[in-house]
């Protein structure tokens, strides 16, 4: 099979997934958003799964983003998942639809700071380290109200809603617990919306656990292997 039957046909096993789970849930298929994550896949494989219908796409590198970004025409909604250095803030604001991992005050601030030179906005959601990992970005969920508060000071930054990546482990219950926390802040957070802060996005979910997170309320999940493959290790 060539390499875009090879994406079609993966990318049609994951929807197929995806309603099934989204049917035993009580749930819409179509209110669960698909980001196709295409770090290290080139420009024609990703214009493949482009053409299958997908329009929301996430890198987590800038660099990648900005090498690429050209070369995808279309209405592409980019969002950045990646843990963003700060010099590298003034690339992405007004070219990405949404960065799913503001993850610390230093980071808003040059936000606020680019976006207000470029007259612009940014949509964001707020990464929480849900189980705690060190290797793992994100503020600590005990730390969400307080990191909110500080937020306030940003005028160019609406908050969307909350992201997180779940432990690497075999253990369903421990995912599902993860994912069924951070629903919980979610769903608590709705009751303090302003025109700077609605929780309209929860995005949780990557190949290996989408289905658990689709059970536990996701309405974003991010997933590159199962549409385009193994990854090169680096
Ligand atoms: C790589 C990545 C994904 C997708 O991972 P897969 O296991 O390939 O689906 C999702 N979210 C983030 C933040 C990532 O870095």
């Amino acid at each position: 099979m060539d390499n875009d039957a090879l994406i079609k046909e993966n990318l049609s096993r994951v929807q197929e997934r995806i309603a099934a789970c989204a049917g035993k849930a009580g749930r819409h298929a179509k209110d669960i958003t698909l980001v196709a994550v295409t770090k290290t896949v080139d420009a024609a494989r990703i214009n493949a799964a482009v053409a299958c219908g997908l329009h929301h796409l996430g890198e987590n590198r800038v660099q990648e983003y900005l090498e690429k970004k050209d070369e995808i025409p279309g209405n592409i909604f980019w969002h950045l998942i990646g843990q963003m250095q700060t010099n590298k803030v003034k690339y992405i604001i007004g070219g990405i639809a949404l960065l799913q991992s503001l993850d610390r005050i230093t980071l808003a601030r040059e936000i606020n700071r680019q976006c207000g030179i470029k007259g612009t906005k940014l949509d964001a959601l707020i990464e929480i380290n849900i189980a705690r990992e060190e290797s793992k970005a994100g503020i600590d969920i005990d730390a969400l109200d307080s990191f909110i508060e500080q937020l306030a000071a940003y005028e160019h930054i609406n908050i969307r809603g909350l992201m997180c990546i779940a432990p690497f482990t075999p253990d369903k219950a421990l995912v599902r617990n993860c994912f069924s926390r951070l629903n919980r802040e979610f769903e608590r957070l709705k009751r303090f919306e302003t025109d700077r802060l609605s929780m309209q996005v929860l995005s949780m979910g990557m190949s290996q656990d989408f289905e658990e997170a689709i059970y536990e309320g996701s309405n974003m999940i991010r997933i590159g292997s199962a549409i385009f493959g193994g990854r090169p290790i680096k």
